[in-house]
């Protein structure tokens, strides 16, 4: 049973993720998200047969079927990697009352929302408001939804998800709002300021805290054999926003592993 209910949930993954491919494509140029599919190369309209996730890929060997054009693997890829991330949230979470099923809910949509902004600022140095906002307003309500079921809403407690979230996204965007403000925008952008916001409402206290420090050790394993190999200059810019979302990711699942690993380093 738990085999066949992951194998749905990694499909419905992999469909989602096929249109947050469809986002992170059409976002950055301003077109629309509703309009059909077509092959960027002879324009021919695509079907369902041909958008079918993962499958449609494999079938016709990642070509169009109308003009033979190779497509970019990045829609399979982007599928695939969506599919695994809904499995991994649901096994984490492992939902079996209605508080469980909201939480995999918040879950998957802050997961969503991270492949998003990683990609856009991979590829444009850009954090889209409408991505933090559209996934930020269902995870306020879902925080709170979740703290009314387990009556942590009484307590004015960093327990609670909803106060935990917004002190979390106060205290990090303030922090980054800071960074940015010293800095003029040289060592982070503003989306960034926006994205730990988000990023605090999602994670709560003291995960936040794990996934900043994690996305700095992320960008520093990933700058350090490069300026060592005179590859890159201090100077060449680096998206934050590709280390804290996977860093984010992480934290959603291995949070308090994380925090005792740190507070164990720091000899607690
Ligand atoms: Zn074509």
């Amino acid at each position: 049973m738990i085999y066949l209910t992951s194998l749905l949930v990694f499909y419905f993954g992999s469909i989602l993720g096929s249109f947050l491919n469809v986002v992170s494509l059409r976002l950055p140029k301003g077109e629309s998200l509703v309009g059909r599919s077509h092959c960027t190369a002879c324009g021919h309209t695509l079907s369902w047969l041909d958008l079918f996730p993962l499958f449609s890929y494999l079938l016709f060997r990642g070509r169009c079927r109308y003009c033979q054009k190779k497509f970019s693997s990045r829609y399979f890829l982007f599928e695939l990697l969506s599919g695994v991330l809904f499995v991994w949230a649901f096994w984490q979470v492992n939902p079996q009352d209605l508080p469980g099923y909201l939480l995999l809910l918040k879950v998957w949509v802050v997961a969503s929302a991270l492949l998003v902004v990683f990609t856009i600022d991979l590829e444009h140095f850009l954090i889209f408001d409408s991505v933090l906002i559209s996934a930020g307003l269902p995870v306020a309500a879902l925080n709170l939804i979740l703290d009314l079921l387990s009556r942590q809403l009484s307590k004015l407690e960093l327990g609670s998800l909803t106060f935990g979230g917004v002190f979390a996204g106060g205290v990090f965007a303030g922090f980054f709002y800071l960074l940015w403000y010293v800095s003029r925008g040289r060592w982070i952008g503003f989306g960034d300021v926006k994205l730990m916001f988000f990023l605090g409402l999602a994670l709560g206290w003291p995960n936040t805290a794990a996934a900043w420090l994690l996305a700095y050790f992320l960008g520093t394993a990933y700058a350090l054999p490069l300026l060592v190999l005179g590859k890159k200059q201090l100077s060449s810019r680096l998206p934050f926003g590709c280390f804290l979302a996977p860093a984010a990711l992480i934290a959603l699942f291995y949070g308090p592993t994380l925090v005792n690993w740190y507070l164990r380093l720091l000899g607690y």
